[in-house]
């Protein structure tokens, strides 16, 4: 069979240091009854030590040349293939999503794990947050930038939309950094690997997430702008006061418990 040559359109940055991979896969502790599911197998460099640790694995694989290489490689009864776009997988197909008050933190669950395609990492973590009921943790490899966006601390700069909703439903964790020499072909940037693992579900406090989703991105999307304009069409001056925050701040400047408080306070506001 010729080499595999990378296809750019794909992400497809392959993982090429045993040293990383052990590293990576030290940190998920695979248990061989796992339900786990590995999103852009790629070349199989993490496929086969978590199959090598695992009873099964599922993969989502987009691209047709690699899905057929996997294929000669693995036996379907140890590895079934989900052809396709992971940003339209429906995770809940591996296993259901419980409600908040049953949602299994720690226990049983899905275990989502992937060197992700970094041009397609924050629509697909947002894709992915919606499972977290189905979930029981995630660790991915994705662009440094990207993780200290995911787990940054309010008030700086890094400090975002994808921190605050990945934040309210997951605790996350960076694991460690790695060289762009991990890889073949070697990207521009360094890369980082992070644990998302479900807050329990009496953490998960927002009445209404979609209202919380709404805020915080009318909140971000200006960012520079003070609190009181920025969120000028869904608070005025009482509100402010009755929430007991200061609309001079900026969007970076609250937790996301404050914009947990803001949401359910809007959920249930009379019109005035
Ligand atoms: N896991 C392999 C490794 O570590 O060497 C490959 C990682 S590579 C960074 C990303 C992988 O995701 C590639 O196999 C690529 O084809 C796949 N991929 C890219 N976009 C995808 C998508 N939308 N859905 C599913 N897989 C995708």
């Amino acid at each position: 069979m010729k080499p595999h040559v990378a296809r750019k359109r794909f992400g497809q940055n392959f993982l090429a240091s045993p040293g990383v991979v052990a590293r990576i896969v030290e940190a998920i502790q695979p248990q061989p009854d796992d339900t786990l599911v590995e999103i852009g197998p790629g070349l199989g460099a993490l496929t086969e030590p978590l199959l090598a640790r695992l009873d099964h694995l599922h993969v989502v694989e987009i691209d047709r040349d690699l899905i057929a290489r996997l294929r000669q490689r693995f036996a379907p009864a140890r590895l079934t293939i989900h052809e396709g776009d992971a940003l339209r997988f429906d995770f809940a197909t591996l296993a259901p999503i419980l409600a908040p008050t049953l949602a299994p933190t720690p226990g049983p669950g899905l275990r989502v794990v992937g060197n992700l395609p970094y041009n397609i990492s924050t629509p697909l973590l947002f894709h992915l947050a919606r499972y977290a009921g189905a979930v029981r943790d995630m660790h991915f490899m994705l662009q440094r930038e990207v993780v200290a966006r995911m787990v940054a601390p309010p008030g700086g700069a890094d400090y975002g939309r994808l921190s605050v909703m990945l934040q309210y439903r997951f605790e996350m964790e960076r694991l460690f950094l790695v060289p762009p020499g991990a890889f073949n072909p070697a990207p521009k940037v360094e890369s980082a690997v992070v644990r998302m693992t479900p807050r329990p579900p009496a953490a998960l406090t927002a009445a209404d997430t979609v209202l919380l989703g709404e805020v915080v991105q009318a909140a971000f999307a200006q960012r520079r702008k003070m609190l009181r304009n920025a969120l000028r069409e869904y608070l005025d001056e009482t509100d402010w006061a009755v929430l007991g925050i200061d609309p001079m701040r900026r969007a970076e400047a609250l937790t996301v418990d404050d914009y947990t408080r803001i949401a359910n306070y809007l959920s249930v506001r009379t019109v005035r």
